[in-house]
């Protein structure tokens, strides 16, 4: 069951207009992004402006691991009004591309994980930015595999109906 949203305003960066107005139900009592939006945990901010804020990650897997967060809170891709993430994601390349250039890595990584089983610990919407060098061992494993015969179409039809 969803847990019942709280009324409260978000902090906009300086001399912007805010997005979310006061009385609005777009953060959560219990979420610790929604309380660094709002400075109520402290954060090293690397980027904010009315829809995203960009933090560093405490407990990174490779140095200036990146999360890029909605503002508004939402708890996993989905729920996020195709308007919203289409801010979000047009925010991730400028982003991205500043911590490989300042990492000095060869590349990157944009993860999103959806749901407990996927490794969503905080169930707030974010994306993680992670720099990637040669050898550094950051999932090593992808256990891909092949399809049977006829499964992929299949597949692809179940997933199509779901659309
Ligand atoms: P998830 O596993 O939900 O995809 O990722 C959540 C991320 O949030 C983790 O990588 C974790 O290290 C990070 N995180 C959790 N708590 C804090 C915090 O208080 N401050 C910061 N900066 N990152 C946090
Ligand atoms: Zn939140």
């Amino acid at each position: 069951m969803p847990k019942p949203m709280v009324n409260r305003k978000v902090n906009p960066p300086s001399n912007s207009k805010p997005i979310v107005e006061v009385g609005s139900e777009m953060s959560r009592d219990d979420c610790i992004f929604c309380k660094m939006v709002v400075g109520q945990i402290p954060i090293t901010k690397i980027y904010e402006d009315q829809v995203v804020l960009a933090f560093l990650d405490i407990g990174p897997i490779s140095d200036g691991h990146t999360l890029v967060i909605p503002k508004q809170h939402f708890e996993k891709l989905h729920d996020c009004p195709s308007e919203i993430l289409g801010q979000v994601c047009s925010r991730l390349g400028k982003i991205a591309k500043a911590v490989t250039k300042a990492m000095n890595s060869e590349g990157y990584n944009v993860l999103c994980n959806n749901g407990r089983i996927a490794g969503q610990l905080v169930e707030h919407l974010h994306f993680h930015i992670i720099a990637r060098n040669s050898g550094d061992g950051v999932f090593n494993r992808w256990p891909a595999y092949k399809y049977e015969d006829g499964k992929i179409d299949a597949i692809a039809a179940k997933i199509r109906k779901n659309l």
